[in-house]
C-alpha cells in the first residue's frame, strides 16, 4: 500500500530526473496526500510544487535538503515548512551552489586524470536548471559508456572513497540546521544511517535545535528503523520519513513517490513543534 505521506523528493531542480509537474501528477496518482518536496540546496521548485499540488489536491510542504558536514562526512540536512522567500536565505543558499559547481568542474578534471576525459558542457547540459552534482557526471560517464549504469559511476569512481571524490566546501550540520531556523522552518537530520558515527551526529543536532530525525527512510529495514526510534525518544525527536524518491530506476533507490510508509501522525507532531 502506498503512503499517503512522503517528505523526501527530488525534482529536475536538484538531482532528479522528473520536472517538478510531472512530480507532483505522479505523487497524486500514487495517493499520496502531504508531501516535501526537498530538492538540494535550492527552493527553485517550491512555487510551482505548491501551485500543482493545491491543483492536484495535494498538501505541499515547501522543504529543501542541505548538505552539511560532520568531522570531514556528509550530513544531510531536510528542512521543512520554510518562508523561503527571505532574501538573506536565497543568498545563503546562492553560495552553497556556487560550491556545487566549482566542485563539479574539479570532479571531472580528475576524471579526465583518469583517463575518462568528459565534456563538462555536456555535465551542465544534463544538469539542467540544477547545479551539477554527482549524478549528472554520473550520467555522463555512463554517456560515454565508461560505465554502465550510474551506480557503477559512483562504485568505481565518486563515491567517497573513489578515486575521483572532490571534497566540498561545506557549512557544518549546526550551520544547516540554523539556517533553516532562521526562516521559521524545521530541522530534521536525513537519512542518519549515512553517517559512521550516528548518535554523536543525532546529539549534535538535536543540541542545535534540529525537530526531527528521518526515521521511515527508503528502504531501511525494520531493525534500522527501531534503532533511529529509540535515537527519536532519547533526543525528543519527531520521527519522520520519506522515499527519497529522484526518479532514477538504477540507483538502489525507490522507484516511486510515497513507496515508503510514513506514519500518519507524522504531520501533526512537526506542527505541535512548529507551534513551540
Ligand atoms: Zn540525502
Ligand atoms: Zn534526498
Amino acid at each position: 500500500m502506498n503512503s499517503a505521506i512522503d517528505l523526501h523528493m527530488h525534482s529536475t531542480a536538484s538531482d532528479g530526473t522528473l520536472p517538478v509537474d510531472d512530480l507532483m501528477r505522479l505523487a497524486a496518482s500514487v495517493g499520496l496526500k502531504t508531501l516535501a518536496l526537498t530538492d538540494h540546496d535550492t527552493t527553485a521548485a517550491l512555487d510551482r510544487a505548491g501551485e500543482v499540488g493545491k491543483a492536484l489536491g495535494l498538501e505541499v510542504i515547501p522543504g529543501i535538503e542541505l548538505s552539511a558536514e560532520y568531522s570531514g562526512k556528509e550530513v544531510h540536512v531536510l528542512g521543512y515548512f520554510l518562508e523561503y522567500q527571505d532574501q538573506t536565505f536565497q543568498q545563503n543558499l546562492e553560495k552553497f551552489r556556487y560550491n556545487r559547481y566549482g566542485r563539479a568542474e574539479a570532479i571531472v578534471k580528475k576524471l579526465a586524470g583518469l583517463g575518462m576525459p568528459l565534456d563538462y558542457k555536456r555535465v551542465l547540459e544534463i544538469a539542467g536548471d540544477a547545479a551539477p552534482q554527482r549524478p549528472h557526471i554520473a550520467e555522463a560517464l555512463k554517456e560515454r559508456g565508461y560505465v554502465e549504469t550510474v551506480r557503477q559511476a559512483f562504485d568505481r569512481y565518486i563515491s567517497n572513497d573513489g578515486p575521483a571524490y572532490v571534497h566540498s566546501e561545506k557549512v557544518t550540520t549546526e550551520q544547516a540546521i540554523e539556517l533553516i531556523r532562521s526562516v521559521g522552518g524545521l530541522a530534521v537530520l536525513a537519512h542518519p544511517t549515512y553517517t559512521p558515527d550516528m548518535e554523536a551526529v543525532v546529539e549534535l543536532a538535536a543540541k542545535a535545535g534540529a525537530a526531527g530525525i528521518e526515521t521511515f527512510y527508503g528502504t531501511y529495514p525494520e531493525e534500522t528503523v527501531e534503532r533511529i526510534l529509540g535515537l527519536a525518544r532519547k533526543f525528543d525527536l519527531v520521527p519522520t520519513g520519506g522515499s527519497d524518491f529522484h526518479g532514477r530506476s538504477d540507483g538502489g533507490q525507490l522507484t516511486s513517490p510515497g513507496a515508503r510508509f510514513v506514519p500518519p501522525e507524522t504531520i501533526d507532531l512537526l506542527k505541535q513543534r512548529l507551534a513551540r
